[in-house]
């Protein structure tokens, strides 16, 4: 298929806008998951990034992981920052986190009988996960199960081998920016592949680490949750968080002044 093609597919699904300049798609999960689906009957391989406020910030420092953002193929609403930054500038949307969105393309893939490839977590994770999948989504294809921590050189040699059990969907969990780093270098090989960077969701879904309970979900402070349970986060997550607010801020005071002018 021609990419002007896939983009106009793309485009029927989703609606884009920015944040602080990188591109977001106000999806929601049926939507993000018709473009999975697009993805897969086009045998076209697509990357999705789950783009929260601290990932905003660190791409801006980092020139490398802007680049891949601004590449990737959808950009979905991961955090409650982005949301919000939506709604100050007059778009509404509401949160499509990262691990909902992965757990239910499994959900499709299973169904649908994809081969799915599972990256990242450490190696008692991985074999856990393995089970745990297989128990939640009986007759999931699993074509690849590797554990997140090899070295530089071994990578061609892991990826050759799950390349030849052709994946159409890999889940990558190595965090935030090595799983892009990961997607950005490997897309190429896996052409008919959705890729989706899932951060720590493998820990999630095999109990070693709990996600925040609902109520911190529904008031838009899973963030704080992390924070309080994972305090070695809190130096990331304070350097991140208070520089994308007053970022937010300052650029939706100058929107209503350049309007209020005009
Ligand atoms: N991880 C990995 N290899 C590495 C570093 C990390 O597989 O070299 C895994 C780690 O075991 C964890 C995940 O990557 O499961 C990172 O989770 P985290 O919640 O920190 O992700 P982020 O907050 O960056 O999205």
């Amino acid at each position: 298929m021609a990419p002007q093609v896939m983009s106009t597919l793309l485009a029927t699904y989703r609606s884009r806008h920015k944040v602080l300049g990188y591109p977001i798609d106000v999806v929601n999960e049926d939507s993000a998951i018709s473009v999975v689906q697009a993805a897969w009957q086009n045998e076209r391989g697509m990357h999705i990034v789950t783009l929260n406020a601290e990932m905003v910030v660190q791409a801006q420092k980092n020139a490398e992981l802007d680049r891949i953002i601004r590449h990737a193929h959808l950009i979905i609403p991961d955090g409650s920052g982005v949301v919000w930054a939506l709604k100050l500038a007059g778009q509404q949307s509401t949160r499509l986190p990262g691990i909902e969105l992965a757990r239910k393309t499994l959900e499709v893939a299973c169904r649908e009988g994809r081969r799915v490839a599972l990256i990242g977590g450490k190696p008692e994770v991985m074999l856990a996960l393995k089970a745990k999948l297989q128990e939640d989504f009986p007759g999931i294809k699993i074509v690849g199960a590797q554990d997140g921590y090899f070295s530089k050189d071994q990578e061609p040699e892991i990826v050759d081998e799950i390349l030849s059990h052709e994946p159409e969907l890999i889940l990558v969990a190595l965090g935030v920016p090595k799983q892009e780093y990961f997607i950005d270098k490997w897309q190429h090989s896996f052409t008919k592949a959705v890729m989706i960077g899932v951060g720590g969701s493998f820990d999630v879904w095999t109990g070693s680490v709990k996600r925040a309970p609902e109520v911190f979900q529904k008031c838009h402070l899973e963030w704080f949750y992390r924070l309080i349970s994972e305090p070695w986060r809190a130096k990331r997550m304070m350097s991140s968080l208070p520089s994308f607010a007053f970022q937010v801020l300052g650029e939706s005071l100058k929107d209503r002044s350049s309007k209020e002018k005009s």
